[in-house]
């Protein structure tokens, strides 16, 4: 689970970007953060994999106060929009280097691999470079790198925006698998896309962003995918959703 209490952000001397973000994600919860550009869903997905700060606030995971803890060590894996795989690797060598880097023995590492290249129908591809793979078998990759791990957090940002329609509804298919298979994982997934926001969420999340005097993301409703269609609680909502 994930706890959020009065998170705010803002970089440097510039005007917050996020302001009082109470926010409660549940183990076995696939929550989902939406809004438009800008409004700090990635900044928000940062502060939660410990990369960015808050600048005041705290960020609890599995109960633990993490606020002072380094990213590698807060149980979570993250899978960006922009797969930076290692082009001098094998699919193997990219799945396993972190725990490698963990000092986890060559061999537990390899049936570790093993087991999410099965998952993610990775097998055939163990001994190939990422410049041998298609853009949606090397967002696979990515994903695999996160899961060898077996976090108790999945956090992904906009991680089908770089794929062509077909294999974006193939991934977010294997996503939302993933999120199952891992039992009391809790998963948080950006994206300003509400179709894929209604389709995977349990929970939405829906961002805006604030107006000229008041330049800080907020949240402007919580609720089921159904909630938000049916009782928007304010106009704004109402047109991001879509509702009638
Ligand atoms: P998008 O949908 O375009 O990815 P987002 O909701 O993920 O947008 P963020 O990237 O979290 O938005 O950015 C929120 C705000 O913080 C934006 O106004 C952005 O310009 C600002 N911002 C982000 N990173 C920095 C930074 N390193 N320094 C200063 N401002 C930043
Ligand atoms: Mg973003």
């Amino acid at each position: 689970a994930i706890t959020l209490k009065g998170v705010t952000k803002a970089y440097g001397e510039h005007a917050p970007v996020l302001r009082g973000i109470d926010l409660d994600i549940g183990e076995n919860e696939f929550c989902v953060f939406l809004g438009p550009s800008g409004c700090g869903k990635s900044t928000l997905l940062r502060i939660i994999a410990g990369l960015e700060d808050a600048t005041s606030g705290d960020v609890q995971i599995g109960g633990r106060l993490v606020n002072a803890i380094p990213p590698a060590k807060r149980g979570v894996a993250m899978v960006f929009q922009s797969y930076a795989l290692f082009p001098h690797m094998t699919v193997e060598e990219n799945m396993g280097f972190g725990l490698k880097l963990s000092g986890l023995p060559a061999d537990q590492v390899a049936v570790k691999v093993q087991k999410a290249a099965k998952t993610l129908q990775l097998d055939a591809l163990l001994k190939r470079k990422p410049a041998a793979l298609s853009g949606g078998q090397r967002q696979r990759v990515a994903i695999g790198r996160a899961i060898v791990r077996e976090p108790g957090v999945f956090l992904f940002d906009e991680p089908l925006s770089n794929l062509d329609a077909m294999l974006r509804s193939q991934t977010r298919v294997e996503i939302a698998k993933l999120h199952r298979q891992f039992a009391q994982a809790s998963t948080v997934y950006v994206t300003h896309d509400q179709i894929e926001a209604m389709t995977l969420g349990d929970k939405i999340v829906l961002l805006r962003a604030g107006a000229d005097a008041e330049r800080f993301g907020s949240i402007a409703q919580v609720g089921s995918p159904l909630d938000l269609y049916r009782l928007p609680n304010s106009r704004f909502v109402a047109e991001f959703i879509g509702s009638p």
